[in-house]
């Protein structure tokens, strides 16, 4: 089935108003009309069946029969992924396939060894990222569409480790912890919902004292394995091992 996202504005009651860009993406390019079926996510992780009226002046009106929590989203785990920004269109790959694995926000971030600047004007990067972010949350039938989040540094990112229940660093010289120890570690205090953070270095990795400015501000440095993964790997490495802890 189609499946749209709207603003809560877009919504009254039982009606949905839909016009603008999936106006015409609904009734042009799907031909869609009067008496058919469509999903409509309110971006909160509620999914309701919508049966539509006829098109009118640009907007087209649908009935909600039915309300359901987003299957795409579980309630108690929120993930925010710090990325070092990488190279060339690195992060588009990275955004869409965070989005898949159930992250809540990306937030890129520059820091020692970070080789890339971004060069454009920073809002219409970020205006691209967000939209990568809300096809791929379309795609995967996500109940929310993931944030992405200004380009910040890593003093600005440390100023967030209080929010998190969980703060990790993914450090490739890591020999003492892996994640799956401190994962196996934590479950035993398991609260709900637990709001995780995790950094991911650039391509060049992270400076010996970046890792203890992180450390001090309490994050968790983990090893992700012997292999040294690249900056796109290794953040859906942590997000697909934090589904299975979560699952377990
Ligand atoms: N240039 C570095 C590797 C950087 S990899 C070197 O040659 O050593 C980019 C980022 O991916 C790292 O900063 C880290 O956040 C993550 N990463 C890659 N492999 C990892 C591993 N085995 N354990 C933990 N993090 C890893």
């Amino acid at each position: 089935m189609h499946r749209f996202f709207v603003n809560p504005d877009q919504i009254n009651h039982e009606a949905i108003y839909i016009s603008g860009e999936d106006f015409k993406h609904i009734t042009k390019v799907l031909r869609l009309g009067k008496g058919e079926t469509i999903e409509v996510c309110d971006g909160h992780g509620l999914d309701c069946l919508v049966v539509l009226e006829t098109p009118m002046d640009g907007t087209i009106i649908g009935t909600i029969t039915k309300t359901t929590p987003s299957k795409g989203e579980t309630s108690d785990l929120s993930v925010t992924l710090f990325q070092g920004l990488p190279k060339g269109s690195k992060m588009e790959v990275i955004i869409q396939k965070a989005v898949e694995l159930g992250v809540n926000r990306i937030v890129p971030f520059q820091s020692k060894r970070s080789v890339s600047q971004i060069k454009e004007k920073k809002d219409k990067k970020i205006e691209r990222w967000q939209r990568i972010a809300y096809e791929a949350a379309k795609q995967s039938k996500r109940g929310i569409v993931p944030v992405i989040g200004e380009l910040i540094d890593l003093k600005g990112l440390l100023q967030e480790s209080d929010s998190f229940d969980l703060f990790l660093l993914a450090y490739e010289d890591e020999k003492k912890q892996t994640l799956k120890e401190v994962l196996t570690g934590f479950s035993q205090r398991l609260k709900k919902p637990l709001n995780i953070g995790v950094i991911v270095g650039p391509e060049g990795g992270f400076d010996p004292q970046e890792v203890s400015l992180c450390q001090l501000a309490g994050a968790k440095s983990v090893s992700l394995g012997n292999r040294i993964l690249r900056t796109e790997t290794a953040g859906m490495v942590v997000l697909s091992q934090l589904n299975f802890w979560r699952e377990g």
